[in-house]
C-alpha cells in the first residue's frame, strides 16, 4: 500500500494573454496538473467570478482543486512545480496582489502546518476565500 496525502490548490486568473481568456488559462493549468505523475484523484470545483483583493483590476475567475500526492513528496518541490506552471502560462510578477494570468496557491497539505520563507501552509488567507473548501473551518 502506498501512503498518500490529500492536498488542495487554489487557482485564479484575471488577465488574458496569447493562450486565451482567464477560463482558457485555468483549463490549461488543470490539464497540466492532470499530467503531473505525482497527482492522483484530481477533482476540480466549478469556476467562480470573484471581486479582486488589492489594487484596482479585473474580476477574477477562481476555483479549487483537490488531489492526493505520495506522502513522501516534498511540499516545497511541489510548490516549484506550481510556480513553473504559472510561468508557462505567462505569469509576470508586478505588484503584490496585482493582476495575473495565473495564480496557483497551495492551500492545504494534509494536516501539516508549514512555515518556511517560501511556503506557508495552510495558506494564510484561504479561509477568507469563498471558493476554497470549508469543511474544516
Ligand atoms: P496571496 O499569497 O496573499 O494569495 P499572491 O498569491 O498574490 O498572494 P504571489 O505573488 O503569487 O502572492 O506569491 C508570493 C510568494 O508566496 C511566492 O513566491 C511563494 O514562495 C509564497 N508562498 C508562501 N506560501 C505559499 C502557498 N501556500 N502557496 C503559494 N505560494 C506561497
Ligand atoms: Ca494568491
Ligand atoms: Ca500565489
Amino acid at each position: 500500500m502506498h501512503l498518500t496525502t490529500p492536498i488542495a490548490i487554489a487557482l485564479g486568473s484575471n488577465l488574458s494573454n496569447h493562450l486565451g481568456s482567464p477560463l482558457d488559462i485555468l483549463n490549461a493549468a488543470i490539464a497540466r496538473l492532470q499530467q503531473l505523475p505525482q497527482l492522483d484523484q484530481l477533482v476540480v470545483s466549478s469556476w467562480y467570478r470573484t471581486a479582486p483583493i488589492g489594487p484596482a483590476q479585473p474580476n477574477y475567475t477562481n476555483g479549487c482543486a483537490i488531489a492526493t500526492v505520495p506522502a513522501s513528496l516534498s511540499p516545497l518541490v511541489f510548490l516549484q512545480q506550481l510556480q513553473q506552471i504559472e510561468l508557462d502560462h505567462g505569469r509576470v510578477r508586478h505588484e503584490r496582489w496585482g493582476a495575473r494570468t495565473l495564480d496557483l496557491d497551495l492551500i492545504l497539505w494534509g494536516d501539516r502546518t508549514i512555515k518556511t520563507p517560501n511556503l506557508t501552509v495552510p495558506h494564510p488567507h484561504w479561509r477568507d476565500r469563498a471558493f476554497c473548501p470549508r469543511s474544516s473551518r
